[in-house]
């Protein structure tokens, strides 16, 4: 049966209009489900009795199980099973600006990302826009907060999953749901041109941001495999692209791994290939796993790098670390359960 979490107002004014009913009844449901957080249909007041029981019958209130949840300061790490068993992960942190969430988009990942411990296992299978949807009520519920920031850079890559992570947009997105701002929702990709292309197409106004991690097709190719299929060049023409189109301003993550990505070249590299780009750089202290051999670049070392992009007029930021403790690496929490960690 269809999970009532997977359908956009969109999808439910046509099953209404499909039904002979008013379109309106569905801005109706939608309130219901996303704002006063019922999640029975028996409940909803003002639906006719017959209306109801055909909502019943074709569609069901699916959940999600929070299994683990880890804090430390500032952060909430959850584990989460899905009805078929599968785990993934959500993250919480707390920032000045209110409560971001990052969520996962896939089980597994096949971006094969050296460093990352999502990619150890491979994709299973895609999240369904009501697994995405469900992370965020779930955390909301468990803490009684209201998530003001959305970021998809947990497990998974949104783009590998594009018609569901878009689905899902456009449900937290709707001012009769949950009504999150797109300027606060951020997709993360690891650089699948062809989507990034369509993302263009599509005219979604959420933030978009690159995970580059590397300034040369030589050493990108080496710690992220995707490079090889879609190299810098092409990458950073599609970003153009997008930066025209939108007008907005792309964020590109840079882990900084020592002694691999960390050095004064690679610093000067990245300054060239960015020149004159309507961007930002996030730079990344390495959350070391016990899976992964590469270490984190020492303060001093991100310190000189930022200076560098700095000099060479590249807006940069260096990013706060939250939940060392916690394992709070993408992927971390899952895989260290599945070994009883
Ligand atoms: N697949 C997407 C989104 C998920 S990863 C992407 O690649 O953008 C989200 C971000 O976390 C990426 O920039 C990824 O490179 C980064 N990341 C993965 N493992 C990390 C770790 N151990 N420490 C710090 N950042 C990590």
């Amino acid at each position: 049966m269809t999970s009532i979490y997977s359908l956009t107002k969109e999808d439910l004014e046509n099953y209404f209009v499909n039904l002979g009913e008013k379109k309106f009844k569905a801005t109706q449901i939608y309130e219901w489900i996303y704002r006063k957080r019922v999640n029975d249909f028996s409940l909803m007041s003002n639906i006719k009795k017959e209306i109801l029981e055909r909502l019943k019958k074709d569609f069901k209130f699916d959940d999600i199980k929070i299994i683990s949840k880890k804090e430390d300061v500032d952060v909430k790490k959850y584990l989460f099973e899905l009805n078929d068993k599968n785990k993934i992960e959500a993250v919480l942190m707390n920032h000045n600006y209110g409560n971001s969430l990052c969520i996962s988009t896939q089980v597994g990942c096949n971006m094969a990302c050296s460093f990352c411990e999502s990619g150890r296992l491979k994709k299973v299978r895609n999240l369904n826009a009501n697994e995405m949807i469900l992370q965020v009520l779930k955390i909301e519920q468990n803490l009684n907060i209201k998530i003001s920031h959305i970021v998809l850079m947990g497990i998974g890559e949104p783009f590998d999953n594009y018609d569901n992570v878009i689905k899902f947009i456009n449900i937290i997105n709707d001012p009769y749901g949950i009504a999150l701002g797109s300027r606060h929702i951020t997709v993360s990709t690891s650089g699948l041109v062809p989507k990034i292309l369509q993302f263009i197409k599509d005219g979604k106004q959420v933030n978009l941001a690159i995970s580059l991690h590397a300034p040369n097709d030589e050493l990108r190719s080496k710690i992220m495999p995707v490079n090889k299929a879609y190299n810098i060049d092409k990458l950073i023409k599609a970003v153009k692209e997008y930066i025209y189109n939108t007008n907005r301003r792309v964020t590109f993550e840079y882990i900084m791994l020592k002694n691999v990505n960390d050095t004064y070249e690679c610093a000067l590299q990245l300054s060239k290939l960015l020149k004159g780009i309507n961007c930002y750089v996030n730079l990344i202290p390495y959350n070391e796993t016990t899976h992964i051999e590469y270490k984190k670049s020492s303060k001093e070392k991100i310190m000189r790098f930022y200076d560098i992009l700095k000099k060479n007029k590249i807006n940069v930021t260096i990013r706060r670390e939250f939940g060392r403790k916690v394992n709070a690496a993408c992927g971390q929490l899952r895989s260290n359960y599945e070994e009883g960690l």
